[in-house]
């Protein structure tokens, strides 16, 4: 893994960005904790995983149809993977945050609607499998040992809570 210390990557709010390891900060590289770098070593990870998986489908599908168009699933596919590990995280309950702001009944319908709106896309960011599993073991330098092949897809399928319990 190689962190790059910049100015523009990743957006204002954010903390770090990992693509396959090389990872972007906008804060000096020193400051980063050991936590986070552990969090993002096992989004390293994931990432390989994703890659190797789009790879076999990829070629599966490249031999099936004899064309290396089908090569595009390559990026298509871990992407894919991704999308619908958020899109299910904002259409599976629990919601966390945009529940409780939808709750509070003492806020104008319009500021509501709008604090929910947010908190929903933030909640299914945060509750993703491949967050879940990052955050769960950001403190356990172990989990490499520990963790079965594609660990973010137990995870999935566990519905653990955002702390891992
Ligand atoms: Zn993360």
């Amino acid at each position: 893994m190689r962190f790059i210390e910049n100015k523009w990557i990743p957006f204002n709010g954010f903390g770090l960005m990992n693509i396959l390891g090389l990872v972007f900060s906008r804060k000096p590289i020193e400051k980063i904790s050991k936590r986070s770098k552990f969090h993002e070593f096992w989004h390293t990870l994931q990432q390989l995983e994703l890659l190797a998986i789009g790879g076999i489908v990829a070629l599966t599908l490249c031999n099936i149809y004899a064309s290396w168009w089908y090569l595009l699933a390559l990026p298509i596919v871990p992407f894919a993977i991704y999308v619908a590990s958020w899109l299910a995280e904002w259409l599976i309950p629990p919601y966390h945050n945009a529940q409780l702001l939808w709750n509070d009944k003492s806020v104008p319908f319009r500021t509501r609607f709008a604090r929910w709106f947010t908190a929903m896309w933030h909640d299914a960011y945060r509750d993703n499998c491949f967050e879940r599993e990052a955050f769960a073991n950001e403190s356990n330098p172990n989990y490499l040992f520990e963790r079965r092949w594609c660990g973010w897809a137990w995870y999935a399928l566990k519905k653990v809570d955002r702390n891992g319990k």
